[in-house]
């Protein structure tokens, strides 16, 4: 294109926006939107505030993370993690996804001028370069503990572009789980079944990011073997770094030579070397303060499920009643055990975990990942800190790499994620 004819395109530019479809004006091009910085955590849970303790989220709260402080602190992109915790046993898991997909297009509408669903990264952009907050969806704890597939391409329907692959509490029909309640089901089959490759596959032909975080070892190998896609490890770290219970080195290289990252979590009793040293020699002072935290993600309801009788909403009503008042205690004020509280990471402690992937497989595999809930401290204390892991990151590694950091990496691997979509899915 001759220069002055581009300079005439760019007088009718903003004309264009408006003007009927005729002369010049219309061959320009639309307006490319404004880019603005991208700031993403890849593990928030909000939408279970809502739901459970109806409270506007974007208002800022007195624990775990809400839009208000967070969207002040910089951040315009997350994934949100739907929690189905405690439904898993019946098989509701479904019909909690359901209701909290529903809360969640409930309060992107109150709150329309600030948030938006985002189905690709292309979206994200533009949402954040709007000033609102961008929300992928995703499904912490369990969607469907069968594995169903068509209830999995509903859910790709419905908005979902990602997937906890296992569940949080005990292995399911899919994989095995790391932690309490831990066993190895699918040992034979490396911690992945039959229909757990199936789903996988299904994930990859619809452009879904799988999260293998609380899979166990060797599910979380198994995952990241039978992708065709990059996989990501949303909240977790390197045990190398802090401590068993994240990834091991190995596991990090496999994963980022399949394009993926791992998202750096922000709990103290994730990464926090020190915090972690004193809860070994404490146990039970490290029980204590757990305690509301754990009641939330390990519920079970009180009583027995009778197929032939509770099927007329007493039972549900006693599930909704005692789950509201376990997510209520996680979230109420809480305080760390006082011997504990100088233990909690420091911003350059977080940096450090992320520095150690950068020098491990480069700057392209690794983001951020709070898991920001109630019943917990970590790094930052609360959502206005995310400016504090910014400053340490530039303390530790190039402004490049720590733009990828905060958000380039996640959208990039999203984005691989669905270009490997099958055009037919
Ligand atoms: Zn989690």
């Amino acid at each position: 294109m001759h220069a002055p004819r581009r300079r005439l395109l760019k007088t009718l530019g903003a004309a264009a926006l408006t003007a009927p479809a005729a002369g010049p004006a219309a061959l320009a091009a639309p307006a490319k939107p404004r880019e603005v910085p991208i700031m993403m955590d890849g593990h928030v849970h909000v939408t279970g505030r809502a739901y459970w303790e109806g409270i506007d989220v974007w208002q800022p709260q007195q624990t775990g993370w809400d839009f208000a402080r967070a969207h002040a602190a910089g951040v315009n992109v997350i994934i949100e993690n739907l929690g189905t915790y405690g439904y898993w046993n019946y098989n509701y898991s479904p019909k909690q996804t359901l209701r909290l997909i529903e809360n969640f297009y409930r309060v992107a509408k109150q709150h329309r001028d600030k948030m938006a669903l985002a189905r690709t990264p292309a979206d994200a952009r533009r949402i954040a370069a709007s000033g609102r907050v961008a929300v992928f969806l995703s499904v912490e704890s369990g969607w469907d503990h069968e594995g169903d597939l068509d209830v999995l391409r509903a859910f790709y329907r419905l908005g979902l572009r990602s997937l906890q692959f296992s569940s949080q509490t005990g292995y399911n029909a899919l994989s095995d789980v790391i932690g309490a309640g831990a066993s190895n089901h699918w040992g034979a089959e490396q911690g992945l079944s039959r229909q757990g490759h199936a789903v996988v596959e299904e994930m990859n032909r619809l452009g879904m990011l799988i999260d293998i975080t609380h899979a166990s070892s060797d599910a979380q190998t198994s995952l990241i073997a039978a992708s065709r896609a990059p996989v990501v490890a949303s909240h977790l770290y390197a045990s190398a770094v802090a401590g068993p219970g994240g990834l091991s080195d190995e596991q990090i290289k496999a994963l980022a030579a399949k394009g993926g990252l791992v998202g750096i979590h922000g709990g103290s009793a994730a990464i926090g070397k020190r915090y972690r040293e004193w809860m070994k020699a404490n146990p039970e002072r490290a029980q204590a303060t757990s305690a509301s935290l754990r009641g939330l993600t390990g519920f079970k309801v009180s009583g027995t499920h009778n197929v032939d009788t509770d099927n007329y909403g007493e039972f549900i009503n006693r599930f909704d009643t005692e789950m509201r008042a376990a997510w209520k205690t996680s979230f109420a004020p809480w305080s760390d055990d006082t011997e504990a509280r100088p233990l909690v990471p420091t911003p350059d402690e977080y940096a450090g975990e992320i520095a150690y992937i950068i020098k491990l497989v480069g700057p392209d595999h690794v983001g951020i990942g709070l898991d920001m809930v109630g019943g917990r401290s970590g790094v930052p204390s609360d959502p206005s800190g995310y400016p504090q892991l910014v400053a340490a990151l530039k303390r530790v590694t190039t402004p490049a790499n720590v733009r990828k950091v905060c958000g380039e990496n996640w959208l990039r691997v999203l984005a691989q994620v669905q270009r490997m979509r099958d055009r037919d899915a």
